[in-house]
């Protein structure tokens, strides 16, 4: 096992969160599943392939290729699963791998929710595997699509 847990799924040493929404060559995109209960619908993770920490250490065809899938993404999410606006954050700080998260908001969120509080509320729309499987499939089909 390497000491990335974003690295191990890459290479197949550990479970994949669940099917990708996009992958290629360079980068994959999956919805968060941590696989302890239900999870806000609508957060997605979007990694390079490559162990880069941050996006200081993307290649350019990296970059471009996060940047593009994320418009995407946010896109996906509006069109694909009805989200008002899609939230971008990276951190990091957990697992040094590279992972931007790309987050629905939803029409009628209560303001006291908005930002990084989405998953308190008690009316968010959360899911187990088999919601996530389903939105994914909405989310892919957002892509095939996506012709902006
Ligand atoms: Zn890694």
């Amino acid at each position: 096992m390497a000491e990335c847990i974003f690295c191990d799924i890459q290479q197949g040493l550990a479970p994949a969160m669940n099917d990708p929404i996009y992958a290629d060559d360079l980068i994959c995109a999956y919805h968060w599943y941590s696989g302890e209960g239900p999870e806000y619908l609508g957060t997605l993770v979007v990694q390079p392939r490559r162990h880069a920490k941050t996006f200081a250490a993307l290649t350019d065809a990296e970059a471009q290729a996060i940047g593009l899938l994320t418009a995407r993404l946010s896109r996906a999410l509006e069109t694909g699963a009805n989200a008002e606006r899609a939230y971008v954050y990276f951190f990091g700080e957990v697992v040094p791998h590279l992972h931007l998260f790309v987050v629905a908001r939803y029409p009628g969120t209560p303001e006291a929710y908005w930002r990084m509080n989405l998953n308190d509320w008690p009316d968010a729309p959360k899911g187990g595997a088999a919601e996530i499987a389903s939105l994914s499939q909405r989310l892919r089909a957002a892509l095939a699509s996506d012709h902006a």
